[in-house]
């Protein structure tokens, strides 16, 4: 969320969408409880916790998914910010990351988000 600038990858101007409470969250225009920012991407807890750690990381700029030319650089962030996250939350036997895409995932905030779980242990099966 730093204003408009060219991406290069979709080939024109990528806004901070106004009306989307990830980029008020990256902006710090609404509240949420920060656990590791940097210049590209910002990691909170989530609203609705789904187990003992859960914590969203998010690109600043605006991407609907995973699939919507995210920058190699900010998925390096990403990844980054994932590690930094499990070693705040000391996830140290370790935590599951997913993403959701669309309506059969169930996205409900469409701005390209990875859920970091963990805190006990998830069972084996993917979902
Ligand atoms: P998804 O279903 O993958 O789109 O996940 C969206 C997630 O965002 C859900 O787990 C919500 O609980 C979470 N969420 C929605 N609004 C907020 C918010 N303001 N602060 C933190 N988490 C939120």
């Amino acid at each position: 969320a730093t204003g408009p600038h060219w991406d290069p990858l979709r080939k024109e101007l990528a806004l901070t969408d106004t009306d989307c409470i990830f980029c008020k969250i990256a902006s710090h225009e609404i509240p949420s409880t920060i656990v590791y920012e940097d210049d590209l991407v910002i990691a909170f807890d989530d609203l609705s916790p789904q187990a003992p750690v859960h914590t969203l990381v998010i690109p600043k700029d605006h991407y609907r998914d995973i699939t919507d030319g995210v920058p190699a650089e900010t998925l390096a962030a990403m990844t980054h910010a994932i590690d930094e996250v499990a070693r705040a939350k000391g996830l140290t036997d370790g935590f599951r990351v997913i993403t959701n895409k669309g309506a059969d995932a169930g996205q409900t905030v469409m701005h390209f988000h990875m859920h970091v779980l963990g805190g006990k242990p998830l069972g084996e099966g993917l979902l």
